[in-house]
């Protein structure tokens, strides 16, 4: 099992190696040369199975020789083994063919750890047998460093860097990066928005005289087995609805675009999936370039779902990957375009071939907080802001095809805004109570790259090789 990048000009890697990398060298993000399919017969044979077993049957054909069977299975039980949920991801009723897929149960209580705490295992397996160091490093809008610390906290042959923006994370999201006392865990406070904090790990795993200095690993969305990881609940949702005999639509809160990528690789699988939606808040440049054809950046603007508040969509480059064809040379030049102008515009070709795998909807910040005002009174449901926004836009997408919203984070980890549109605090499970008690520990840093790179090399002790 080989994988290439988007951009066509970096070494096809095995899994393992995709993995441990991040980022091509080319700058592009890794695929699948190919992506194996699973009989309808297969997919049947999944119904009433645990989520581990799923989790195995769904992921073994992409990782190759990587790991036996045996290893496999056990770490991928050592990643789901702390979840608050025995089904890890339970479906909930919302309404006549709406569902819930619940996301949230993991320790940082987002959807990220389902990836994450996968990635956490994988890597330390991978990394005992070569006795490697990496040092991790990920720009985050809240949830993906939080699940990134919470899965790499502790672990002897890593170091975790996280960039996050100051000042524009929940206090929830900030405490779960800044509270885990592990020497390995630094959490570094950007002055900035999550696009400049993106941009800064862009930068440096460009610098490949740093990036193999320090042996950099990146676990942002765009870590091909991250995305892999969140094949495995599209699958156990369509099945519990009747797949493969009966097909699912799916809505997706979306910013990153890792998310929904993964279930255009399950329906690439043979999953049969309807119709995949991407859901945006105001931050809505999907919606945008898929409405228009035109992907065009603007200023991020805060709002209640801050984790998908962002401009450019780091996995988007996959989707236009398959859009053009797999033509890595187009793909590349539009990178160069959006980071010179700001925007480019997509081929004809290409924006009909993106709308027919995927469609979109935005929600304002107002219609994101009567959802969840409407959804509690209706159904006793409190929504995060971020899965109130795929509520919003599932509504207008619901027919005669089950249709199945994405929870992605619980509505803890946003306390405000749900208590501000419902009166109700959400708590904390009881196993995380004790978080606002903790003594918090961060460094500040201003958008500078050598500063940077220069707090890296001297906290994980190599600047003395210099
Ligand atoms: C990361 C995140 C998203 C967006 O997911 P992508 O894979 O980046 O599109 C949505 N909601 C929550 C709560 C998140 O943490």
């Amino acid at each position: 099992m080989h994988y290439i990048s988007t951009r066509g000009a970096a070494p096809a890697l095995e899994f393992e190696a995709t993995m441990l990398t991040g980022l091509a060298r080319d700058g592009g993000l890794y695929v699948p040369e190919r992506v194996p399919a699973m009989t309808e017969a297969a997919i049947a044979a999944l119904a009433g199975q645990p989520y581990e077993e799923v989790a195995f049957r769904v992921m073994r054909p992409f990782i190759g020789g990587a790991f036996t069977d045996d290893e496999f299975r056990t770490l991928i039980s050592s990643a789901y083994a702390d979840f608050g949920h025995a089904a890890r991801a339970p479906l909930k009723q919302l309404s006549s063919g709406h569902f819930l897929l619940e996301l949230f149960h993991g320790p940082t209580l987002a959807f990220k750890d389902f990836a994450m705490q996968l990635i956490g295992q994988l890597f330390q397996a991978s990394l005992k047998r070569s006795d490697e160091r990496v040092t991790i490093i990920g720009a985050t809008s809240g949830d993906t460093g939080s699940a990134a610390i919470e899965a790499f906290r502790g672990l002897d042959n890593v170091d975790v860097f996280i960039l996050f923006p100051h000042g524009r994370v929940s206090e929830v999201q900030r405490r779960q990066m800044t509270t885990p006392a592990d020497r390995n865990v630094h959490a570094l406070a950007v002055e900035g928005d999550f696009d400049i904090c993106q941009a800064l790990v862009k930068d440096m795993f460009n610098d490949f005289a740093f990036r193999d200095r320090v042996g950099l690993a990146g676990v942002n969305s765009i870590n091909w087995a991250r995305v892999l990881a969140q094949v495995v609940y599209y699958f156990t949702a369509a099945v519990a609805l009747g797949a493969p005999h009966r097909s699912v639509a799916f809505t997706v809160p979306t910013g990153n675009f890792g998310d929904i990528f993964a279930g255009h690789i399950a329906r690439a699988m043979g999953l049969p999936i309807a119709k995949l939606v991407i859901a945006t808040n105001q931050n809505d440049i999907l919606h945008r370039c898929l409405t228009t054809g035109v992907y065009q950046t603007e200023a991020v603007l805060p709002s209640i779902s801050p984790s998908m508040d962002i401009q450019v969509s780091s996995n988007f480059e996959r989707a236009l990957f398959e859009a053009y064809g797999r033509d890595g040379r187009a793909v590349a030049q539009l990178m160069d375009e959006l980071r010179s102008t700001g925007r480019f515009a997509v081929s004809q070709g290409a924006i009909e071939a993106l709308r027919e795998t995927y469609a979109s909807g935005r929600v304002s910040e107002a219609e994101t907080a009567a959802i969840i005002t409407r959804t509690y009174r209706k159904t006793g449901e409190l929504l995060c802001p971020h899965s109130a926004v795929g509520v919003g836009v599932a509504e207008a997408h619901l027919g005669t095809i089950p249709m199945v919203t994405l929870a992605t984070a619980h509505p803890a980890k946003f306390p405000d805004a749900v208590e501000a549109a419902t009166g109700i605090r959400p708590g904390l499970p009881a196993r995380m109570a004790d978080m606002f008690d903790r003594p918090e520990r961060l460094t500040r840093l201003a958008n500078d790259r050598a500063a940077l790179q220069a707090l890296i090399l001297q906290r994980t002790g190599l600047e003395a090789d210099a």
